[in-house]
């Protein structure tokens, strides 16, 4: 495992960084695959209210000594913040879920409009600097996926110590991209970078042009390697967070990351990043990354389950299983898109500010096809 300074912090932390927004099923799997990235050199794990019992589990993954090996990063719900006081409330709350004293990282989740107009309204910054004195958080932070413009206005508005941002490579110059990357960094704010692979979109969906360009290239490394690899070239860049869903997935991924040094990548390294992008780009289907946080539809549209189907289908058109899967599961279950009544709720939670209903209307017309 390589390690880097963590902004202006003095922590030193290792670059490859547990997302436990995905855990496996099982449990005790989970907890296993927690221990192992930690004996394993990993030393950052990121966790959230949202994500259902992922706070329970690490928790009781950090019992038995593991706590004080690894710094531990988790969110507030802003979702569920009405006035002041309801900071510290689920502050509080998370903290006996995680079976700790401190957050080493709290982050106010998901910074969009709404929810920092709330952090503005109900003085969330004040509540941060409380917090510290009190010694139930250390290090104040927050994670975004919003334009570059408003990133930058928080960033200047405060004095954060970690901004959380999705960066892949597609996104070089999306929602805060590399630019905002740079930003926050030249400010001496550590940054950690979330969707290094879309949720696994990038790889599930990679057109066959991509897999071309990686065969043919010289140097031989999985797509998931040079999407990584892109990242952590970055000396910009802290830490990589990827969210495993079993231990197999964890042990490739430490693999990759006992080779995660900055300014590694040759110019023809980065334009065969550049081409990979433009074959991506060329196939256009939806920019859904799987975050859920869009669901649940008050009518029951499995929005995401729904886009990743059209996805698919997008990148094999002659393959009917889509279609089929789509029109004999989710349309007789309730769970289609016809079912949309284009309320809207969905729309102002999606972080790639996708104009879901009128996707869906899309979408529902071609699987029926
Ligand atoms: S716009 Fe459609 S999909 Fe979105 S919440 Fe409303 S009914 Fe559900
Ligand atoms: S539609 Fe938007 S909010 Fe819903 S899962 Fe996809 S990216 Fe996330």
């Amino acid at each position: 495992m390589k390690y880097i300074q963590y902004g202006k912090t003095g922590m030193k932390v290792s670059r490859f960084g547990l997302g436990c927004m995905r855990f496996p099923s099982d449990k005790k799997e989970a907890i296993e695959m927690v221990r192992y990235a930690i004996d394993n050199g990993v030393n950052y794990l990121d966790t959230a209210f949202i994500y259902k019992d992922s706070e329970t589990i690490t928790g009781k993954a950090l019992k038995d000594g593991y706590r004080n090996k690894a710094y531990l990063a988790t969110k507030s719900p802003i979702w569920n913040i009405n006035r002041h006081e309801d900071f510290e409330k689920y502050l509080d709350e998370e903290l006996v879920r995680l079976g700790t004293d401190h957050i080493d990282v709290y982050l106010l989740h998901n910074m969009n409009h709404g929810h920092w107009e709330k952090v503005k309204n109900f003085d969330g910054l004040t509540f941060l600097d409380k917090m510290v004195k009190k010694g139930k958080i250390v290090h104040k932070a927050f994670s975004i996926h919003n334009t570059l413009k408003a990133f930058k206005e928080i960033v200047d508005t405060y004095d954060w110590e970690m901004a959380q941002i999705q960066l892949n490579i597609l996104d070089e110059f999306q929602q805060v991209g590399v630019e905002g990357l740079k930003y926050a960094a030249n400010k001496g704010i550590a940054t950690v970078i979330m969707e290094p692979l879309r949720g696994g979109y990038l790889l599930n969906t990679a057109p066959k042009e991509v897999h071309d360009l990686i065969n043919q290239y010289p140097e031989k490394r999985s797509l998931v390697e040079w999407c990584f690899r892109w990242l952590y070239n970055m000396p910009e860049v802290s830490i990589i967070l990827s969210g495993t869903s079993s231990l197999q997935q964890l042990k490739d991924n430490l693999k990759i990351f006992e080779y995660a040094t900055p300014n590694v990548m040759s110019e023809d390294d980065l334009n065969l990043i550049k081409t990979i992008r433009e074959a991506y780009e060329a196939k256009k289907s939806i920019g859904c990354t799987g975050c859920r946080y869009c669901v649940p539809c008050p009518r029951g549209v499995t929005i995401p389950e729904i886009f990743k189907l059209y996805n698919s289908q997008q990148l094999m058109k002659s393959h009917v299983i889509d279609k089929v899967v789509y029109k004999s599961n989710f349309v007789p279950a309730g769970s289609g898109a016809d079912q949309c009544v284009s309320c809207g709720i969905c729309t102002g939670h999606c972080p790639q500010t996708l104009q879901i209903p009128e996707l869906l209307q899309k979408v529902h017309a071609e699987l029926m096809e």
